[in-house]
């Protein structure tokens, strides 16, 4: 545990550098939407008789959204306006792309094969009609509503090399899981510097190569899926080599969220520091934003997310930062249990009431908005 002294230091720490504005901006980055992780309780409860372990909160709750998680979120965001008369916002980064399950099963899981988002969503609405009819529809709404304002976050949320490897020796957990629609618990890929869950994670430098096709591809299934270009990407699972960037710009990525501090990762291990901030921008001229303040209410740390995080808000205020939130989709999933969206979501709201009351100024922006206003510069 971080004692008090320590945390303001960190919270400031975070805010040194950067742009600097004297509007007090939220942005709520919330990344994993439009993955299929789990399936449903049942296929939780069938892992569980395979023995296949839970070794995150992921691997507990983390199913693709449903009709009554939308509805339940889509209430809170609502329930409080800020100085322009808008509602909270949040930046789904989001992946077009999932596993096709059924051809992979017809095909002796031998491939890989992937399905766009809205296919996903027919299937399930049909397998889980209680909790998935409608929820396309009502994503859908969300986003003609600015409510949600999806960016990029990969093809698909899993590591391709490693996948195929697993498939390749018949993994056990690796075929368990996908038996049961799903693909988690899978806690090792066999390389240190790759989780099973990080599309752009590496261990031969030459690896990134490959990454082309799939930020094309992806960007092109993101478009057919959320019916606009991305311009922000944030990786899925560990941080990007910068040198799949120059693709990502061809295919129309404007901001890349990173790390304050990043490890970059150069192949077989070797890793390099280096520091961003947010306005600072790569030799392409793209831009990056760091999230200075984190949010993730139903990770046990044994803290008042309320107060803690309205601190790191406060600290980048005083700064003159906007503050840009960072969190995932787990918090606010309620398929598995009930009882963890509604305690992430009671969070969330506490939060944005207290946002609204005690800054009455204050100003609800997804984060590529953010990203085109530090761009041109005001
Ligand atoms: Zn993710």
């Amino acid at each position: 545990m971080m004692n008090s002294l320590k945390r303001k230091i960190v919270f400031n720490a975070k805010n040194l550098i950067g742009w600097k504005t004297k509007r007090k901006i939220i942005v709520i980055s919330v990344d994993d939407y439009g993955n299929v992780r789990l399936d449903s309780p049942k296929a939780r409860e069938a892992l569980d008789n395979e023995g296949l372990k839970i070794y995150s909160r992921f691997d507990a709750f983390d199913t693709l959204e449903t009709r009554a998680d939308l509805e339940a979120l889509y209430e809170t965001l609502t329930s409080v306006k800020d100085c322009n008369g808008r509602h909270a916002v949040f930046t789904p980064f989001a992946l077009p792309c999932n596993i096709n399950f059924e051809k992979m099963a017809e095909t002796g899981y031998e491939e890989y094969y992937y399905e766009l988002l809205p296919e996903t969503f027919q299937k399930l609405s049909a397998l889980q009609p209680k909790a998935y009819e409608g929820a396309w529809k009502l994503l859908q709404e969300g986003i003609e509503k600015g409510l949600m304002v999806p960016q990029f976050h990969g093809r698909e949320h899993l590591n391709l090399k490693i996948l195929k490897e697993k498939l390749a020796s018949k993994d056990h957990n690796v075929l368990t899981a996908l038996k049961n629609r799903s693909y988690t618990s899978i806690s090792t890929s066999g390389y240190k510097t790759i989780s099973p869950m990080a599309a752009f994670e590496f261990w031969e430098f030459e690896e990134n190569s490959k990454f082309s096709d799939l930020i094309s591809e992806g960007l092109e299934a993101f478009e057919k899926v959320y019916g606009y270009r991305a311009e922000h990407f944030n990786p899925p699972g560990g941080r990007e080599h910068p040198v799949i960037h120059k693709s990502l710009k061809e295919n129309g990525i404007k901001f890349l969220d990173t790390y304050l501090l990043k490890q970059e990762h150069l192949g077989k291990g070797e890793y390099k520091r280096v520091f961003n901030y947010t306005g600072k921008k790569n030799h392409l001229g793209q831009l990056y934003l760091v999230r200075n303040v984190v949010f993730e209410p139903t990770e046990n740390r044994g803290l008042d997310w309320v107060s803690y995080t309205l601190k790191q808000i406060e600290a980048a205020f005083r700064w003159n930062r906007p503050a840009i939130i960072s969190s995932h989709r787990v918090n606010f999933c309620g398929h598995i249990d009930e009882e963890n969206r509604s305690k992430g979501l009671s969070v969330l709201k506490q939060l944005l009431t207290e946002i609204t009351e005690r800054w009455p100024d204050v100003e609800f922006m997804a984060a590529n908005q953010l990203g085109a206003l530090i761009e041109k510069g005001e």
